[in-house]
């Protein structure tokens, strides 16, 4: 069994299911809203547009990510923070009875993180986070949980936390003889340079639009890159070998976080030695199920599922 440490971000997600008009309603009464496809991270999101989100689910890309590998058979476990709140309990609860293991979690005085996801008629989705608990991740606490990292088989980050901490818990890795593969999807694009440029980073996994914002840096990158495509699949380069592999076409009701169950069970497949075309076969059907469902971590696909699908 692989073991897979996501170190990222923990956020109560909370979900509106809304037409694009009105979408334009409230991106006017608002003078903002991010665009189809975006997530942007904000101080604070208005009531009025909270007042429109009426489903709740546990979410994060860090937890997110841990949940997928947890589905995909590993031996899986988030590292972060979370606020000392009511949600706190229950993202814990919740987490460790999707088999992820949370003992490293540590709860500090800032709101446990917070998402504002809004999916319209046609499955895309808007995001804005507000980062709370996961903005009071440090480097110490990096260098805290140094022994969990270093034991990784398959390390994932995502762009949910300061990039100090992520930096910090690369650096560990750096001095460290054996050492997991990383797996760094840079996610949300904005300031994901300082991450991507870290010689301990070994694959990454932009969507569309992150690789358009981080054209340059990847067009240098030294690993390997897997690009998400969405419905068209996925583009993987190799420093020596470039191929694409299709998804399953699936009837999508919501594709938000196909990305994280993707690098979850790209991570658990990695992590147990699976060569890099079987591993994104894996996590590319994984995705495409998770699309046929509302959510994310009530979304994605168990283990036998995947493989069904597969044979
Ligand atoms: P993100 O969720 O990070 O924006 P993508 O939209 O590229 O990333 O989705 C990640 C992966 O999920 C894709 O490469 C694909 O395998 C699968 N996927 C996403 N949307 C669909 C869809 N509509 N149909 C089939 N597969 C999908």
């Amino acid at each position: 069994m692989s073991r897979v440490v996501s170190f990222g971000s923990v956020n109560v997600d909370h979900v509106g299911y809304l037409s694009q008009d009105r979408i334009a309603v409230l991106a006017d009464a608002h003078g903002w809203f991010p665009d189809a496809g975006e997530t942007v991270r904000v101080d604070a999101v208005p009531a009025a547009v909270r007042d429109d989100l009426t489903e709740t689910f546990l979410g994060g890309k860090g937890a997110n990510q841990a949940v997928a590998a947890a589905a995909a058979g590993a031996d899986a476990s988030l590292l972060g923070c979370v606020g000392e709140d009511e949600a706190e309990h229950a993202v814990v609860e919740t987490l460790a009875e999707r088999g992820v293991t949370v003992d490293g979690l540590e709860r500090v005085d800032a709101p446990t993180g917070y998402a504002a996801i809004v999916v319209d008629e046609t499955a895309e989705n808007r995001i804005a986070i507000v980062a709370g608990a996961n903005g009071r991740v440090t480097p110490a606490y990096a260098r805290r949980h140094a022994d969990r990292l270093r034991d990784a088989d398959c390390l994932l980050l995502q762009n949910e936390l300061p990039a100090a901490a992520s930096l910090a818990a690369l650096d560990e890795l750096s001095a460290a003889g054996r050492r997991p593969t990383v797996v760094y999807d840079p996610a949300p694009a904005d300031g994901a340079e300082r991450v991507l440029a870290h010689d301990a980073v070994d694959v990454v996994t932009p969507n569309e639009s992150e690789a358009a914002a981080l054209a340059e840096l990847l067009a240098d990158f030294d690993g390997t890159v897997v690009r998400t495509l969405g419905a068209r699949g996925v583009a993987v380069e190799t420093v020596d070998d470039s191929f694409h592999v299709d998804s399953p076409t699936v009837d999508a009701v919501d594709t938000t976080g196909a990305g994280d169950v993707f690098a979850g069970y790209l991570a658990a497949a990695l992590g147990d030695g699976a060569a890099l075309r079987a591993a994104v076969e894996r996590a590319a059907v994984a995705a495409a199920l998770s699309t046929t469902a509302e959510g994310v971590q009530t979304a994605v696909p168990a283990r036998t599922r995947v493989l069904d699908e597969i044979r």
